[in-house]
C-alpha cells in the first residue's frame, strides 16, 4: 500500500524549501499529509510512515505535540526563505524554531551514495517524535547559511509562489515546474499575442 502524498509535487531540490511548500494556503496540516510527506521526500522508508500513521491513534497527544512544532517549523521557514529570496536581512529570532529542534535532535552525518556521487545525509537519533523534523531543520540551516547566495527562488506565476532552488546552470529558472506554471505562462502569452493581433486587424 502506497501511503497519502504525492512525490510529484516536490519540485524544490531542497527538503527545507518543500517542506515550506507544503499546502501553502492550508493553516493546518494533517498528521497523515506530514508523514506521506517524509515517506515521498525519504526521510523515512514507507514501512516507517505506515507506523508512524499508526501513532495517532495509539498516541494522540504526541502526535498533537509534534504537529505543533510541524507548522512552527512550516511558518518559520516560509517567513526566513521570502527574506533570503529578497536578499533581506531578518531578526535572529525567526531562526528559534530551527535552532530549537537542532538542539533536541542528536544525530550525526554519514556518506551515502546517490547517482555516482556522495551525499551527505543526516541520521537522527531516534528518540521522539521531534527527530522526524530533524533533517529537515538541517536542511533549512544550510540554505540559511549559504546566505545571499543561496539560489532560493520563488515561482514567477503569481498564483503559485512555490519556493525552490534553482540548480540550473544559467540560473534563470523561473517556474517551480515547467509543466505546470511554465507552460501555463506560455500558453497565456500565446493568447494574448493572438488577441493583441486581432485587436490590431
Ligand atoms: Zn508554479
Amino acid at each position: 500500500m502506497r501511503i497519502a502524498g504525492d512525490s510529484s509535487k516536490l519540485i524544490a531540490g531542497r527538503l527545507a524549501l518543500d517542506f515550506a511548500n507544503l499546502i501553502p494556503e492550508a493553516h493546518d496540516l494533517s498528521w497523515q499529509e506530514f508523514v506521506g510527506f517524509l515517506v515521498n521526500s525519504e526521510v523515512v522508508s514507507e514501512e516507517r510512515g505506515m507506523r508512524l500513521e499508526g501513532l495517532e491513534r495509539s498516541e494522540p497527544a504526541a502526535v498533537d505535540a509534534v504537529l505543533l512544532k510541524v507548522l512552527r517549523l512550516r511558518e518559520c521557514l516560509r517567513a526566513v526563505f521570502s527574506a533570503v529570496e529578497q536578499q533581506r536581512e531578518f531578526p535572529k529570532a525567526w531562526v528559534a524554531p530551527i535552532n530549537e529542534i537542532l538542539r533536541i535532535t542528536e544525530g550525526h552525518d554519514e556518506l551515502v551514495p546517490q547517482e555516482g556521487r556522495w551525499r551527505l545525509e543526516f541520521i537522527g537519533r531516534e528518540s521522539g517524535l521531534e527527530w522526524l523534523l530533524a533533517a529537515i531543520a538541517r536542511s533549512a540551516a544550510e540554505l540559511i547559511v549559504e546566505g545571499p547566495m543561496a539560489r532560493v527562488k520563488r515561482c514567477s506565476n503569481p498564483g503559485c509562489r512555490l519556493f525552490f532552488y534553482d540548480d540550473s546552470r544559467t540560473r534563470q529558472r523561473r517556474w517551480c515546474s515547467m509543466a505546470v506554471c511554465g507552460n501555463r505562462h506560455k500558453v497565456a502569452a500565446f493568447l494574448r499575442r493572438k488577441s493583441g493581433r486581432r485587436a490590431a486587424s
